[in-house]
């Protein structure tokens, strides 16, 4: 393929990843944005390996990695549970830091890739391999620990270390420091050095500041390492001088920063604190630490929520995390027909941060085909409970936490929640009195208009299902 026709394969595959962006902002037209993804994807790898960059041995290699990472890719979509995409996309983002922290020692070291290079320019091509092994690095060991916090591998709680933003600061001084020392070195050997020494720090400083982030904040953690993979691959691309890369990076780095500035005002967080890494758990207090279960609880039956179901006319479903869990949507959507059709008005008011991923909520209701205009954000619907008969809470735990505007000392203080505790009545859905992700109590549970249906949100639906059909 001749370099003319690779730019432009590339600029069509730039168009699509636009498209692909564009669609993904809403359910109705999602399907079309990831066909217009996969395409683009497809144009991109196309004219990347028949381009005039690869050629001979190199597409051994290339068929060989292929089939690989094609196998591992088959085998994990067939077999990751949906409650483990969060986990799943953080190992991914991992793949992206590491893959950025190899280019970029692979670029130093080969004598090819700076061969003609002098002067400034070649300055500039080592300030890339240094900042991108840099923001790689970061990535890659970030994007580890969030893994191991999603699964559970690792404990939720934050890692507070003694004067931590001074260690970052002093990491950060030294980062720039060992900077100057490789770019001043004149060989290969003399500048491996200060990269080896900066790749360490930057992998400590990612692992230090993923585990300094309370459970609460974790959905800014999700969307900023997803913002950074980006960046990780943009800085790749300048390595490479490969501007798909370079345009496709800052894609993703920057729709992932817009995404955490709205994780960060879901959280009520400062998007500024946050990217300055100095976030967590106002004042210190570890997640865990919120109020002691107090109080007593009113339980209730299936066929009495259906009954209750069946009086109202106004009903709000929160789900959450638990309905994932369960794999509840597909019942949830037939309650909802039913009800629907017996002209209760159902809505459903979807959290931000629900569930473990931007999206999740939304992702699972749209595959149990639930209508979308019935599908509402937090700040659509928060003022319309006090109307409401009955709001359903299913499996979500601390996006209906009223500690979060009563209680100034919980580790979720601030954050904004759906207001179920106004409706007539608040029925939860869980297995037991256990705290949420975030580690802290609910009080909604003890208020005298709530009800709890103890068990699998699943099993509980579907005898809700028969009571209502009965
Ligand atoms: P929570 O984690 O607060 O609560 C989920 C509840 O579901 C649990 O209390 C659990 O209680 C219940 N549950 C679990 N399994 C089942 C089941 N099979 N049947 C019925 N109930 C079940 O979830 P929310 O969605 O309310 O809040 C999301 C939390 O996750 C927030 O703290 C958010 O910050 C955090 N987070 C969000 C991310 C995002 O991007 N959305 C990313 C990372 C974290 P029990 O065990 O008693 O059943």
């Amino acid at each position: 393929m001749s370099e003319s026709l690779a730019t432009v394969s590339y600029l069509g595959a730039t168009i699509l990843f636009i498209l692909c962006l564009g669609g993904l902002s809403h359910p109705e037209t999602s399907r079309r944005g990831n066909l217009y993804g996969v395409i683009g994807m497809t144009i991109a790898v196309l004219a990347t390996v028949f381009g005039p960059r690869v050629g001979g041995a190199g597409y051994a290699w290339i068929i060989a990695a292929m089939v690989v990472g094609a196998g591992i890719g088959v085998y994990a979509a067939r077999t990751v549970q949906m409650t483990q995409m969060p986990e799943l996309v953080a190992l991914m983002h991992s793949l992206v830091g590491l893959a950025a922290m190899l280019v970029g020692f692979a670029n130093y070291i080969d004598p090819a890739a700076s061969a003609q290079m002098v002067g400034a320019e070649k300055t500039i091509h080592e300030i890339e391999i240094y900042v991108g092994i840099l923001i790689g690095a970061v990535t890659f060991s970030g994007s580890v620990i969030a893994f191991g916090k999603l699964s559970g591998k690792i404990s939720g709680n934050p890692l507070l270390l003694p004067a931590r933003h001074w260690i970052n600061l002093v990491g950060l001084l030294v980062v720039i420091w060992f900077g100057r020392e490789f770019i001043n070195a004149h060989s290969v050997s003399d500048g491996m050095l200060p990269l080896v020494v900066m790749t360490v720090i930057a992998l400590l400083f990612g692992i230090h500041m993923v585990m300094a982030i309370g459970g609460a904040d974790m959905p800014v953690v999700v969307s900023m390492l997803n913002s950074y993979s980006g960046w990780a691959a943009a800085a790749t691309g300048f390595m490479l001088s490969n501007d798909l890369l370079i345009v496709t990076g800052a894609l993703v780095g920057s729709s992932g920063a817009i995404l955490s500035y709205i994780m960060c005002a879901a959280m009520n967080r400062h998007f500024i604190s946050v990217i300055a890494g100095g976030f967590g758990t106002t004042g210190g207090t570890p997640a865990a630490a919120g109020a002691q279960p107090a109080g007593e609880v009113v339980a209730i039956t299936a066929p009495d929520t259906a009954e209750l179901l069946r009086e109202a006319r106004n009903v709000i479903i929160v789900p959450g995390y638990g309905m994932a869990v369960a794999q509840a949507q597909h019942t949830v959507y037939e309650i909802t027909r039913l009800l629907r059709e017996k002209g209760v008005n159902v809505r459903f008011g979807i959290h931000p941060v629900a569930g473990r991923m931007p999206g999740h909520m939304n992702v699972l209701l749209a595959e149990a085909k639930v209508p979308y205009d019935i599908v509402q954000e937090m700040d659509e619907l928060n003022d319309d409970f006090p109307q409401t008969d009955v709001a359903m809470i299913i499996g979500a735990n601390d996006i209906v936490n009223p500690g979060a505007q009563d209680d100034p000392n919980s580790p979720i203080a601030g954050m904004p929640v759906l207001e179920v505790w106004k409706a007539k009545t608040s029925i939860v859905m869980k297995r037991s009195m256990a705290s949420g992700y975030a580690g802290v109590d609910n009080p909604l549970f003890y208020k005298d208009n709530n009800r709890m249906l103890f068990g699998d949100a699943k099993k509980m639906l579907d005898e809700v299902l028969a009571s209502l059909k009965s």
